[in-house]
């Protein structure tokens, strides 16, 4: 389960639409928690993929140690990484399956004209992945604090 602060989702869908029709990529800021994790925060950034960036992203991972760096501080840590698909469906690419951070939430946000729609997918080293459901609204989740599974740990 990811639970979403409803400001985070507002956040990201905003960052998807100004993005649009290239792919938005950001990283959520929060908590374990007993469930899952509680995203609490979202840190849009920019996509620095060289390529087609209407159909991929690349998080800048300066920006992503800085976010790592400055969440830590905070006795909080990253618990998942989201990015847009302007004009597809909020599955994981072979693409996103390659370059998923095992175990580690990634939420993507489909686009269709006004509607949008946010799953959630946690795969493994070997690139299968499997969905988690995602609840958007006041976070109620506490944790343990600081464990970042981007760390692998
Ligand atoms: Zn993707």
């Amino acid at each position: 389960m990811l639970e979403l602060h409803e400001e985070a989702w507002r956040e990201i869908l905003a960052h998807a639409r100004r993005t649009a029709p290239e792919e938005a990529c950001g990283i959520l800021v929060g908590l374990r928690t007993e469930t899952g994790f509680a995203a609490l925060r979202a840190e849009p950034c920019r996509n620095i993929h060289p390529g087609d960036r209407t159909r991929r992203f690349l998080i800048d991972p300066g920006r992503q140690l800085a976010v790592q760096r400055e969440a830590r501080q905070q006795g909080l840590a990253i618990v998942g990484f989201y990015h847009s698909h302007p004009g597809g469906r909020a599955e994981p690419s072979a693409e996103d399956r390659a370059q998923a951070h095992p175990w580690t939430p990634m939420l993507i946000v489909a686009l269709r004209g006004e509607c949008a729609e946010a799953r959630a997918w946690r795969c493994n080293p070997g690139g299968g992945c499997e969905e988690t459901p995602v609840r958007i609204g006041p976070v109620t989740g506490s944790g343990p604090g600081a464990s970042s599974l981007a760390d692998g740990g």
